[in-house]
């Protein structure tokens, strides 16, 4: 049976969740960008208005006012986002179980399974795009495929510039859409490996489509073979969901805004990482015994990440324990690499209550502190409480939370 995949993207994900937040900015040039005297001064975010004066994501700061006086500049506030990130997952989730977040603007959508309740699948995919506008008040482009490599691909290539923000690329049309774009537009290939395709004569993704398997076999092994397959839409990976961690491990994953390169920052990450795997572990009544840390490099084609794990000796739902365990494990293998993305894992799950209690350490205290700041954050939002490191420019736990209670219904 033929899958029917979304890829939903968001539009201007972080200038349009401003724009909703501050009405004011409504018509106004926004981008959202960081410390204009720091690295961070680089656009994360233009909005559509601002991209008419030819504003670009990922531009200098200085770059574009010189395009556009007026323009509003709006701090990052990534903590948010991310809270608006998982709202937009629980209304995936209402159309399948099957969702899986790709990116902090981007979910994978499979309704194989679920379709038929619509008229059609584009009906479905309107109504998901509607429902996002009419909660959140943010537009979304859906690009529809039977394999996540066109779905991902009809989104970026096609959605992105259609009037309707939909597009479909099917295994029938993927020798008119997508063989005559440029090699670089191919889902996985980077800079390094256009330069490589290039070099060999293959400009477009039908000349690499078109050349004989066994010779890019040869040149590039196992990835070649995959760019391969994906120039004929031919992806099998399944759509799995990312959000809802089945009770072996208790996970949390942040892609950053831009790539980190101060250890302060990303230990400051770490943090919060761990503060929010903790949180889960003990509403879940969880304790675990292993963590994991996860780094993306900036640069996925040369692996430039790691993943490292570590057994403590004594199974844990404290933050403090978690973050520590995954500060060592990354001060222990990190060479200042730039990191783009960082996850921490709490594995080796057990019942709260079958723990043998250590009287030993002051766990317990600790313990109950930890309850009686969970209980202020659910009762008055995750913004509450947050530690003081989260204040500084590298935090991204500033989630507003009662903000978005006052703003969104
Ligand atoms: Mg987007």
């Amino acid at each position: 049976m033929e899958r029917v995949i979304y890829l939903v993207d968001m539009q201007s994900f972080y200038a349009s969740i401003e724009k909703v937040i501050q009405p004011q900015l409504e018509d106004k040039p926004v981008v959202v960008a960081g410390d204009p005297k720091q690295r961070s001064g680089i656009i994360l975010a233009a909005c559509p208005v601002a991209k008419t004066y030819g504003v670009k994501a990922a531009e200098p700061l200085w770059k574009a006012r010189a395009k556009c006086s007026t323009l509003h500049v709006v701090k990052p506030r990534m903590g948010l986002y991310i809270d608006i990130s998982m709202q937009i997952t629980r209304i995936l989730e209402k159309y399948s179980d099957l969702v899986e977040v790709y990116s902090i603007d981007e979910q994978f959508v499979d309704v194989t399974h679920t379709v038929h309740l619509f008229k059609n699948k584009y009906y479905m995919a309107n109504a998901i795009h509607d429902e996002i506008l009419d909660t959140l008040g943010i537009e979304s482009r859906i690009g529809i495929g039977p394999t996540k490599v066109l779905a991902k691909m009809a989104c970026d290539h096609f959605a992105k510039k259609h009037p309707s923000g939909m597009y479909e690329l099917t295994q029938e049309s993927v020798q008119t859409d997508l063989w005559p774009l440029p090699i670089g537009a191919l889902f996985g290939v980077g800079r390094r490996m256009e330069s490589h395709f290039v070099r060999m004569g293959l400009h477009t993704i039908g000349s690499l489509a078109n050349h004989p398997l066994i010779w890019i076999k040869k040149r590039f092994g196992i990835n070649g073979e995959v760019l391969f397959r994906f120039s004929h839409g031919i992806d099998p990976s399944p759509v799995t969901k990312r959000t809802h961690v089945k009770q072996k491990a208790i996970g949390h994953h942040m892609t950053l805004p831009k790539d980190y390169v101060e250890k302060e920052a990303i230990l400051v990450v770490l943090r919060e990482l761990a503060e929010e795997v903790a949180r889960r572990a003990r509403k879940q009544h969880y304790l675990g015994s292993g963590i994991s840390l996860y780094i993306r490099g900036h640069d996925f084609e040369r692996h430039d990440g790691f993943k490292r794990q570590i057994k403590l000796a004594h199974p844990t739902a404290l933050s403090d324990d978690i973050f520590q365990a995954a500060k060592q494990l990354f001060l222990d293998s990190w060479h200042h690499q730039p990191v783009r993305a960082v996850s921490v894992t709490l594995t080796q799950l057990e019942e709260k209550t079958t723990r043998q209690l250590s009287l030993f350490d002051d766990s317990i205290k600790k313990e109950a502190l930890a309850d009686v700041i969970d209980n202020i954050k659910e009762t008055y939002g995750a913004a509450s409480i947050i530690r003081a490191s989260s204040l500084t420019e590298a935090g991204q736990a500033k989630i507003r939370a009662d903000k978005i209670g006052g703003h969104w219904k």
